[in-house]
């Protein structure tokens, strides 16, 4: 049965069905013998160079965005030398074959076609030969999640590769956002890897969180984000936020470690006229104020290192050398 068959065959007949689906994308109806038809693997779930590796969900999110998705045999050729189109995609599990993450090996399939003219010759000889057989792709995800703590988008500071547990840390894409395209390789850039793939945060190229920051600067009158953009730049202020709420506890913590010290010292004090004046002052300030009240405080935290008993034991004044 063909229909069985085609699944492990790079090259294969197209049935009905296929050229049902085909020529949806077609202009004109096209017969079997118009068009070859060839599969390729998209991408997989396996921990990647980049220590990254797609979320099932995410390649099922992938398997509906790249159909319709024209592929191109050489990044910098032109739209009209765009020659193969993806007609359908379909996810495979190799129960035998388990990840290094541990689960199911499962990778997106593309089923393919071009047609068969006179500039295609070339090109369908070479991948009937096998020659051609490792493409990469290119494609924009929501979220990539550590494999460690879960945080999104580099919010931690768990570096990618490294090893954690007996665990190598790892982004896991999740939530595919766009396909953009998908092209063949003219040299394999792993051994033994028949897919390479691009994660690109962006439609073209990585982007840094610096170049968003310096879109800000630039584009005055009108701003204009990617998506994925927004979303380095939202987990950029969501970063920014929790450090926030740390340094406004720290802060609040010194605040009150002052007021509890100036009742101390300053009994006369108005608490009430102190407390607006140490909220407007910036922590550090606040901690010389603390390090001050508590300078005969010998337990406190913030005793300075010559401690007024170390003096007055001491006779040579040795306290005060450095
Ligand atoms: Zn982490």
């Amino acid at each position: 049965m063909k229909k069985e068959k085609r699944f492990d065959d790079a090259v294969f007949s197209p049935i009905e069905s296929d050229m049902e689906k085909i020529n949806c994308f077609s202009l004109k109806p096209l017969k079997e013998e118009d068009v070859f038809v060839f599969s390729v693997i998209l991408c997989d779930n396996e921990i990647d160079r980049d220590y990254e590796r797609f979320s099932a969900d995410c390649l099922h999110g992938l398997k509906e965005l790249f159909k319709g998705v024209t592929g191109i045999f050489d990044h910098n050729m032109r739209a009209e030398n765009q020659t193969a189109r993806i007609f359908d995609t379909e996810i495979v599990t190799d129960s035998d074959r388990t990840t290094a993450a541990g689960e199911p090996y499962t990778y997106l399939k593309a089923h393919c076609y071009m047609l068969r003219s006179e500039k295609n010759k070339n090109l369908i000889a070479e991948i009937e030969a096998g020659i051609k057989r490792e493409v990469s792709i290119s494609c924009s995800v929501k979220r990539a999640v550590c494999s460690v703590c879960g945080k999104e988008n580099g919010a931690c500071s768990h570096r990618p590769g490294s090893e954690i547990e007996g665990k190598v840390c790892h982004r896991i894409l999740c939530d595919a956002a766009d396909a953009y395209e998908w092209s063949f390789v003219a040299v394999p850039a792993q051994k033994g890897a028949r897919v390479t793939k691009q994660y690109t945060k962006t439609q073209r190229g990585e982007i840094s969180l610096t170049e968003v920051l310096k879109k800000l600067d630039i584009d005055k009158d009108e701003l204009r984000l990617s998506s994925a953009e927004a979303l380095q730049l939202k987990s950029y202020i969501e970063n920014l936020k929790s450090l926030a709420d740390d340094g406004e506890h720290y802060k609040s913590a010194l605040v009150k470690k002052a007021l509890s010290l100036s009742a101390l010292k300053l009994p006369k004090m108005d608490t009430a006229v102190f407390k607006e004046v140490l909220l407007k002052m910036p922590a550090r300030d606040i901690e010389k104020i603390v390090k001050g009240f508590s300078e005969d405080e010998p337990d406190s935290v913030f005793a300075p290192q010559l401690s007024s008993d170390s003096c007055a034991k001491s006779s040579d004044n040795s306290g005060f050398r450095i």
